[in-house]
């Protein structure tokens, strides 16, 4: 498949609240799409590091610029043959995996057109319901944490994630667990502790929860390894995975028993399919993580999220949960599966950006044009 043209978009999309995480604030999430264009095909993808080079080393205007710079003008005029063809053209320039994952989504969704099937279907998923999890982030007190996990509870969602940080940890933890215990909790610390702190984990190893997510700094493999050796609740790496050889080396390690995957993160669905697969064959379940894309963007993670050892309920949500409308159309919808539990339905066509929003949102466009086709 040759590439004929590229169109590249750096957009912000404002939240209908500000977005507050171990590394700052944002009132808007800063992405970058790309339309790839094969001859009368096109299809988009979507990377979203944030604005700010914090959850990754990687920003959209930085994203933007090694994309319009770097990065397309090695794919332009390039005849694709397949995803690990794509990654090998790109394999000089190190790092930067949000940048391949825009072209490498896209490439999929090229290839899906092509051959007129959905995506999940092509990669050896299925257009299923994804069930999705609830996420609670650090709160004002306890009793308004309380009611919100309640309403979840209520809600019928499969599991609740609560971050964990220094200041809002055991306690926090313990008072949910007493309040219901029977649900399914995990806690994601954000790589916001370090080995010393083993005393808090051993603190929390009793209150059966289904994991611990990236408790340690991301390239912390090792003691992410002596933690799980020293408590029985199981590691999940998410920070921590950005290549299948960092799996590999961390189940060699026994660094963990869960693996979040987040495609952007790992360089795309090329990428993130041989992670699944790894994980598969070591009996290590996996599940799909976002970073507040709009719908195109989602639609590639839920198709993702379609394959057998997905088995953990996602980090996707509904449209509405953070934007008034979303950038892209169709938006995304939640759905019931057949327990009555919140889930997401796998598109047969993936979402692409709505034209006029596309315009009101985008900071800064390029267009890059094979001369052959000029
Ligand atoms: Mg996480």
């Amino acid at each position: 498949m040759r590439i004929d043209r590229i169109d590249l978009y750096h957009v912000a999309m404002p939240l209908k609240s500000p977005w507050r995480t171990a590394y700052g604030e944002d009132a808007a999430i800063e992405s970058v799409l790309c339309r790839l264009t094969s001859g009368s095909i096109d299809a988009w993808g979507e990377a979203a590091p944030f604005a700010a080079p914090c959850y990754s080393p990687e920003w959209a205007g930085g994203l933007f610029a090694l994309c319009r710079d770097w990065l397309g003008p090695a794919l332009l005029g390039q005849d694709i043959a397949s995803g690990q063809d794509l990654q090998k053209r790109l394999a000089m320039f190190k790092g930067n995996l949000f940048a391949k994952s825009l072209f490498d989504m896209a490439w999929w969704g090229l290839e899906a057109k092509r051959k007129g099937k959905p995506l999940a279907q092509l990669i050896g998923g299925e257009c299923r319901l994804v069930p999705v999890g609830a996420d609670f982030g650090v709160m004002d007190n306890l009793d308004d944490l309380l009611a919100a996990v309640g309403k979840a509870a209520e809600d019928k969602f499969r599991r609740i994630k609560l971050k964990f940080r220094p200041g809002w940890d055991v306690e926090m933890v313990k008072a949910v667990r007493k309040a219901f215990p029977d649900v399914t909790i995990h806690v994601d610390c954000n790589a916001g502790y370090k080995i010393a702190d083993l005393h808090v984990f051993k603190e929390i190893d009793d209150l059966g929860l289904a994991m611990i997510e990236q408790p340690l700094r991301y390239d912390d493999l090792i003691d992410h390894a002596t933690l799980q050796k020293a408590i029985k609740t199981p590691v999940c790496l998410d920070e921590s995975i950005t290549s299948l050889e960092h799996v590999r080396a961390a189940l060699k390690l026994g660094a963990c028993k869960y693996i979040n995957v987040k495609p952007g993160r790992v360089g795309g669905l090329t990428i993130a399919r041989q992670i699944h697969d790894l994980c598969h064959a070591a009996h290590i379940p996996c599940w799909v993580g976002g970073m507040l894309e709009s719908a195109t963007g989602a639609s590639y993670c839920l198709s993702l999220a379609s394959l057998d050892n997905f088995t953990y309920p996602a980090d996707i949500f509904p449209s509405e949960r953070f934007y008034e409308e979303d950038l892209s159309d169709p938006p995304l919808l939640l759905a019931r599966d057949k327990d009555g539990c919140p889930a997401i339905r796998v598109p047969e066509k993936l979402s692409k950006p709505h034209p006029d929003r596309l315009q009101k949102l985008t900071r800064q466009s390029a267009t890059l044009q094979h001369s052959a086709t000029v």
